[in-house]
């Protein structure tokens, strides 16, 4: 172990080495403190070359990898075992901008440039780089497209998937694929870089990406709208792309005790409305047209649904101001349900149709075998993706109810599964869901993604452990 150490040290440097388990902590631990490891060491590549070089003595000595980003996964997809053995591989200092071209309307980064910093380099140029999450101060591309992450503007943009063009992988041997390409167009055989995307580190590491970017809106209008039911926002959803069509950018469910939680634990929190409602939508229309334009379409698709039964009662932010307050209310629920106190997470998605009578089934289904159970259920019904997530009934005792979460993660997995849906919309397998999605998906998906594995990494050195 200590020669493995001191080969590595060879190869990048102390600048690029941490052996210290005290200083390693952040990298050993994952964002929700859910897992704990201890890597042999974490190492810090600076270079494509060095993550080859780093991936040919793992490759030689079978030293196991785990490529880590901006650790900010919430599945323990980035965190070793805690063996010792593994090596943790962040790819942080990997963080330039290698090119910005406007009129190809690309932007070529390396794998560790922060999320927010794409978006800042593609605004510098004019242009857009849509992928937003609520992480994005913290992630890493690389981390984004190993995940396939979505966050708030995947109903206009589409997932990370959608955004990518190119992509530079050091293989599990340590040969470099240079695949970064910025075709709009390319139908020369497999799309090999799509096989990448979502793979959570286990098929290779990503060095850098060529991504698409998109004309810098010049309007944007944002609307809090108060409904009945989960069933009216599908029915709000069709009449606002009917009436706007894809200047719809977001578009996102929350339950009256989401905000009941925002407001407790922000005290700052203003609600828009005097009455408390059942459901409430936030939306989003971005525009390269005037700002008038899009007020007026987003004041007419609201009148026209308020009169069609459709929404109870509607506001939509007359400032920059107002609408980042608005935002806030979507943005704070995660973190309003912490201070709450413990919960079930699920992070599933069913055909956008279907996700109403998603809902009305699979609470009941809880309030059956639980009863009084709290739902705290919001997320992008434009992209048929709930966070669905499940709080002990008001005075019932926390440790008990988590002690049953693979009980009530089984109801609404399987409630998914019976609605042809996914267990996983956004977060991924990693580790915590890697036993679960043997129940769904069929014995031949699964085969054929351990071959696609030993196809790319035989040894089996990429992030063991994770996904399959
Ligand atoms: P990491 O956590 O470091 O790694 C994630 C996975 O990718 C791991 O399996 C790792 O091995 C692999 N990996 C990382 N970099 C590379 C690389 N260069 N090469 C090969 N493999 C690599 N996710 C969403 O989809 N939508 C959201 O709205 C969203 N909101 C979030 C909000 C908060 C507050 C937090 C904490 C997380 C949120 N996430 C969300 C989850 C998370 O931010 C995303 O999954 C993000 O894409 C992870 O990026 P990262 O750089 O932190 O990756
Ligand atoms: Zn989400």
């Amino acid at each position: 172990m200590t020669q493995l150490i001191e080969r590595l040290r060879a190869l990048i440097g102390d600048a690029g080495l941490i052996t210290d388990p005290q200083e390693a902590k952040p990298y050993a631990t994952d964002w929700r403190k859910r897992y704990f490891g201890k890597p042999l060491a974490v190492v810090k590549p600076a270079s494509t070359a060095e993550v080859a070089a780093v991936m040919r003595l793992c490759a030689e000595t079978r030293t196991a990898v785990v490529p880590q980003g901006g650790n900010t996964g919430l599945c323990g997809g980035a965190t070793p075992d805690s063996a010792g053995t593994q090596i943790v591989l962040n790819l942080s200092r990997m963080n330039r901008v290698r090119a910005v071209d406007a009129v190809n309307n690309t932007i070529t980064v390396e794998a560790g440039c922060v999320l927010a910093n794409v978006q800042q380099a593609a605004a510098e140029a004019g242009r857009l780089f849509p992928l937003s999450l609520a992480a994005e101060g913290s992630c890493e591309i690389g981390g984004n497209l190993f995940t396939n992450a979505g966050g708030t503007a995947v109903l206009r943009y589409g997932n990370a998937r959608d955004l990518l063009l190119g992509l530079e992988v050091v293989l599990s041997d340590g040969q470099i694929w240079d695949g970064l390409r910025g075709l709009r167009k390319d139908n020369t055989g497999y799309d090999l870089k799509q096989l990448f995307v979502g793979a959570e580190g286990t098929l290779g590491v990503i060095t850098a990406a060529v991504l698409k970017l998109f004309p810098q809106p010049r309007a944007r209008a944002t609307a809090l709208v108060a409904l009945e039911s989960p069933a009216k926002g599908l029915q709000l959803l069709s009449h606002i792309q009917g009436v706007c069509g894809d200047r719809l950018t977001g578009f996102e469910l929350m339950s009256a005790f989401c905000l009941a939680l925002v407001a407790k634990h922000f005290p700052a929190t203003r609600l828009p409305f005097a009455e408390v409602h059942p459901q409430y939508v936030l939306l989003e229309l971005s525009d390269t047209a005037s700002a008038a334009n899009l007020d007026n379409a987003l004041h007419e698709a609201l009148a026209e649904a308020s009169e069609a039964g459709l929404a109870l009662d509607a506001v939509v932010a007359a400032s920059a101001a107002q609408a980042a307050a608005l935002w806030a209310l979507r943005e704070n629920i995660p973190e309003a349900q912490v201070h709450e106190g413990k919960q079930i997470k699920h992070d599933v998605s069913v055909p956008i149709s279907r996700i109403a009578e998603f809902i009305a089934v699979t609470d009941a289904e809880l309030q059956r075998a639980f009863p009084g159970v709290r739902m705290v259920t919001f997320g992008h019904l434009g992209d048929g993706n709930l966070h669905y997530n499940i709080a002990p009934a008001a005075g019932g005792g926390e440790d008990a109810f988590v002690a049953r979460a693979g009980e009530i993660s089984r109801i609404v997995h399987d409630s998914a599964a019976r609605f042809a849906g996914s267990i996983s919309a956004e977060h991924g397998l990693g580790q915590y869901k890697r036993d679960a999605i043997l129940r769904y998906k069929s014995p031949l998906e699964m085969e054929l993604m351990r071959r696609i594995k030993a196809a790319l990494d035989p040894q089996g050195v990429m992030n063991p452990g994770k996904v399959l």
